[in-house]
């Protein structure tokens, strides 16, 4: 659908919900909390928020959320994934806790907590050249990272050793960084565009 106040959702089971909706409602999107199937629907685009991904994932199925966030996606519903959002996002993880799924829909496999417990977080300065000259100032927080990437995919950001933190599929794009935290807009602007185009 196209408009220039995109209906958009954010997963709201669990995670930085708010920071997302405070970043997309400045951005002129229409902000929508999904909880329900109902709420889903009502949504042209869905950002999967930051946070514990084993949690959002055990969530999303005792709500009833998993198989609609699947089929949303199955059907070409532009989805931004953050930090534990890119765990949700991917088709293959690794270091998941026992049972713990995800949607997919990316074809990555994706470590979990790539960083190991001395790196709990840091901060680095980014070259996304999908986003112009301007680096992204990257907030990585018990970050993944993405470990493999099938030939559809594609990196738009690597840390200086070469290890992808940033990929784009079709309407799916995700970050295993935070840009709302760090007051970077231009990864949604970006989602917000595909929302439109789609
Ligand atoms: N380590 C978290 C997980 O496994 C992700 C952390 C984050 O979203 N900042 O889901």
């Amino acid at each position: 659908m196209s408009s220039i106040h995109p209906r958009v959702g954010v997963l709201a089971l669990q995670g930085d919900v708010r920071e997302h909706a405070r970043v997309l409602s400045g951005l002129g999107a229409d902000v929508t909390l999904v909880r329900r199937p109902e709420e889903l629907a009502a949504v042209d685009g869905l950002v999967l928020p930051g946070g514990e991904s084993s949690v959002i994932d055990k969530l999303s199925r005792a709500f009833g959320m998993r198989e609609p966030v699947r089929d949303a996606i199955a059907s070409g519903m532009p989805v931004y994934g953050t930090c534990a959002g890119m765990i949700l996002l991917a088709d293959r993880i690794t270091d998941g806790i026992e049972g713990q799924q995800t949607f997919g829909g990316l074809d990555v496999t994706v470590q979990r907590n790539a960083f190991g417990s001395q790196v709990d977080s840091f901060e680095v300065d980014l070259a996304v050249p999908v986003l112009g000259d301007e680096p992204v100032h990257a907030v990585f927080i018990r970050a993944p990272l993405v470990a493999d990437a099938g030939p559809g995919v594609e990196r738009i950001a690597e840390l200086e050793d070469g290890r992808i933190v940033a990929v784009r599929q079709g309407p799916l794009l995700a970050t295993a960084f935070h840009p709302e935290v760090s007051g970077e807009h231009r990864f949604h602007r970006l989602f917000l565009d595909t929302v439109r185009s789609t």
